[in-house]
């Protein structure tokens, strides 16, 4: 394998790695640069800091991970000298430095803020913003080409709100590098914001209408994938149950 690092901009370069296809990062300053994630093993993530190194021209020194997935963590194990970055929660190794809402990397004079806004795709999302670059690699809260996934640790109810967070801090012409898929611009962002918001909202409001997680897939028009639907749906009935809010028992219908 050798990765091939397409620009985003002059000094912030994307290669995608499989077999899932994840995005890893490169953000380049005058003095040192840093990896956005590090591919699935850690034969991968030695590949992707030897071709990094040669493609910056100057140090890769920080890698940082968006998330508690394997696709996005497993190469740390590979990078020997390298700090890794990772919120709290992350489980998948022990990083170098471990933060719980948000810490600031300066790469000579390229700046990279790692913020924390709270759980969404999984329990450890880091949104990292390259602002002068105008550039938020945005890990898995944003997926192009496929739907977001959702696992146990998903939080669907507050994933918009932390997609808020991370358009709020946004401009019209930042472009956004999701976990998988071509970068997006902010259209993309709100729209798949709206979508992940709709799942829960939507969901909600088939409970109090008596609509059973066996019918929900079918109850409406969903802008996913049934495969998606298959885990996000009982996702999305157990959070709202947690909350108190099940579909109501149906009188048995007398007469017929
Ligand atoms: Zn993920």
């Amino acid at each position: 394998m050798t990765p091939v690092w397409t620009p985003v901009t002059d000094r912030v370069f994307v290669t995608t790695v499989e077999p899932h296809a994840v995005n890893v990062g490169l953000i380049v300053g005058d003095s040192a640069a840093m990896l956005v994630d590090s591919g699935n093993t850690a034969e991968q993530g030695a590949e992707l800091l030897a071709s990094a190194n040669e493609r910056a021209g100057v140090p890769v020194t920080h890698v940082i991970v968006t998330h508690d997935h394997g696709d996005h963590s497993g190469g740390v194990a590979g990078m020997e000298g390298v700090t890794s970055i990772a919120h709290e929660n992350l489980k998948a190794f022990e990083p170098t430095r471990g933060f719980s809402m948000a810490v600031a990397v300066d790469l000579g004079d390229q700046r990279v803020e790692m913020v924390n806004f709270g759980d969404a795709h999984t329990r450890s999302d880091v949104i990292v913003f390259v602002p002068g670059e105008r550039v938020i690699f945005a890990g898995d809260l944003l997926e192009q080409g496929g739907d977001p996934q959702v696992d146990e640790t998903t939080s669907l109810s507050n994933w918009p709100t932390v997609l808020d967070g991370v358009l709020g801090a946004s401009q019209d012409e930042t472009r956004f590098v999701p976990g998988h898929g071509t970068v997006v611009d902010r259209d993309f962002a709100f729209i798949q914001r709206a979508e992940i918001a709709m799942l829960y909202s939507q969901t909600e409001m088939m409970i109090q209408q008596g609509t059973r997680l066996e019918d929900a897939a079918t109850a409406t028009e969903w802008p996913f994938t049934a495969e998606t639907l298959a885990v996000a749906l009982p996702k999305a009935y157990a959070e709202l149950a947690a909350k108190g809010i099940e579909p109501k028992r149906q009188l048995p219908i007398l007469g017929l």
